[in-house]
């Protein structure tokens, strides 16, 4: 049994790992990433399968998993929230929460109703992750945790 020359010596898990970071990702659809580049990009994204990658200090947003193209947080159309240190960072794309209206809320109040307007409205069907969110994900859990990360560092 031959080894193939031509892999480039990554994991093969069930994920990839992204080739700029080497962090993990998530698998997104053709159709996020349709709705995210920006127009001239467009022809670009026609091909290959890609995967978002979600860690903050990368400029890569969506990968090629079978190859090497990608594009950047500059080919995106809308800033990607976590990966943005300078507001506005958006934390839900579905109904327009930034991260400015979380730390806002809680430095007025200590709370944040925010994540409970969001999951509300998540009921009534009114979400389109899919289409408004870079990562295709929905946004309760990354919201989740940036409410948390603002309450434990307002009270310290
Ligand atoms: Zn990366």
């Amino acid at each position: 049994m031959t080894v193939e020359a031509v892999t480039n010596g990554r994991d093969e898990a069930e994920t990839q790992c992204c080739g700029t970071c080497k962090g993990q990702s998530r698998p997104v659809s053709r159709k996020t990433v349709l709705l995210m580049v920006k127009p001239h990009l467009l022809e670009q994204a026609m091909t290959g399968t890609y995967s978002f990658c979600a860690a903050r200090e990368c400029p890569v947003v969506y990968f090629e998993e079978q190859g090497s193209h990608s594009f950047t947080i500059d080919d995106l159309r809308v800033r990607v929230g976590v990966k943005e240190s300078a507001d506005p960072i958006p934390s839900c794309y579905c109904f327009g929460f930034d991260e400015s209206h979380l730390r806002d809320e809680i430095s007025a109040t200590g709370e944040a109703t925010i994540p409970a307007r969001i999951s509300s409205l998540i009921r009534e069907g009114l979400c389109a992750c899919e289409s408004r969110n870079p990562s295709g994900m929905c946004c309760l859990g990354e919201v989740n945790k940036t409410a948390n990360r603002l309450r434990d560092s307002s009270q310290s």
